[in-house]
């Protein structure tokens, strides 16, 4: 069987290491808030290109990160409860729950229709007096486009919060205010367990975000915010360190495999992702309109595939507000997105095995 993302592969090279950083961990008999956490913070700040300005603040998953910025910027006095903020209807849902969390609304719109991110000229079109930020989702691990994204939040006075889950090594300067995190084992740098962080070049937002991570505490028992418990623990920043040494080859490799899929892959049932912006291709996702089909099939030959995602948040339960809103390009990525094996670990082999069988016209 061809996994889709086989964990214990993708993390085999770092064996050795790992077990040895946990070890350093375990001998040391300090847990969290130590040595581990702070270096890997400057290491992330360094690696996103904000260690100068602002840096990076660790939490415990991309969630808390996302939720993090948003109450921090609520405590500061630049958002209020019941301000919209523009989102991607085809986001994992995360991105969305988070808005919702913090009691903010969130306003989503259709994405490109080629790349399926945040549209631009949508967000436009979606700003009422009530907006006051805009939250892109680098999704499938393709930048955004920030340049207009900016472009419109500065015209509004609009806040940005980027959803770096799924593009870890993106770019080398993010122009948004703050960028959220996920080290969730499945992502392009993932961590043993659960893992998050926020950057940005605001040193105050993040003093503000590390004191609500920490109970709302500025200092010990004396509890400045309604704050959560939010942390990251010494062995997956441990881990985390290991990994990220290595991050940039590993983006490489899927880079590579994307590049064969793109050139190779000739079958005119099958729509495949366009690039215009940098990419980490954290999913490869196709779109096929017989995609149920086309999954079981590949499943029959040994190739497992994954949906990213197969109901959209508008049509979910949790959102049944938003039931009867229409956004056809949500849907149809909804309906007909498959996405390929593409991981650091995957062999030449197993890359030309997912293309013979998408030209065979499984
Ligand atoms: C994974 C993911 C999240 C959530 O991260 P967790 O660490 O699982 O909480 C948020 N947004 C996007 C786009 C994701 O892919």
């Amino acid at each position: 069987m061809l996994e889709y993302l086989p964990l214990k592969k993708v993390n085999a090279p770092y064996e050795k290491e790992i077990l040895e950083a946990m070890r350093r961990v375990v001998d040391s008999g300090w847990y969290l808030f130590g040595r581990e956490v702070d270096t890997f913070e400057s290491e992330w700040a360094h690696y996103c290109g904000t260690a100068s300005t602002g840096g990076a603040v660790a939490c415990a998953n991309g969630l808390d990160a996302l939720r993090l910025v948003l109450r921090a910027w609520i405590e500061m006095g630049k958002l209020q409860q019941g301000d919209e903020v523009i989102v991607p209807a085809n986001t994992y849902i995360a991105s969305i729950l988070a808005v919702s969390d913090a009691g903010l609304t969130p306003v989503p719109v259709e994405p490109c229709a080629d790349t399926y991110l945040l549209n631009p000229d949508n967000i436009e079109a979606a700003i009422t007096p009530r907006t006051r930020a805009i939250l892109p989702v680098h999704l499938y691990g393709q930048l955004c486009d920030m340049e207009r994204i900016m472009q419109i939040a500065r015209k509004h006075q609009l806040l940005v919060l980027e959803d770096c889950a799924q593009s870890h090594g993106v770019a080398t300067r993010y122009l948004g205010d703050a960028q959220a995190w996920s080290f969730y084992p499945g992502k392009n740098l993932g961590a043993l367990g659960d893992a998050g962080a926020v950057t940005s070049n605001d040193g105050e937002l993040l003093q503000v975000i590390r004191q609500l991570a920490f109970y709302g505490s500025e200092r010990k028992y004396v509890h400045r915010y309604k704050g959560v418990n939010s942390r990251m623990d010494e062995l997956q920043a441990a881990v985390l360190r290991v990994k990220l040494k290595d991050l940039d080859r590993c983006n490489q490799r899927r880079s590579d495999i994307a590049a064969h899929y793109l050139s190779e892959i000739k079958n005119p049932d099958l729509l495949l992702p366009v690039a215009r912006q940098s990419h980490v291709w954290h999913i490869f996702p196709i779109l096929s309109p017989d995609r149920d089909q086309l999954q079981r099939r590949l499943s029959e030959q040994g190739i497992q595939t994954q949906i990213h995602y197969p109901i959209s948040p508008h049509r979910q339960r949790a959102y049944r507000e938003w039931n009867t809103l229409q956004f056809p390009i949500t849907e149809r990525i909804a309906a007909q997105e498959l996405s390929l094996p593409c991981h650091p670990a995957q062999t030449d082999e197993e890359v030309a095995q997912v293309i013979q069988a998408l030209n065979r016209g499984v």
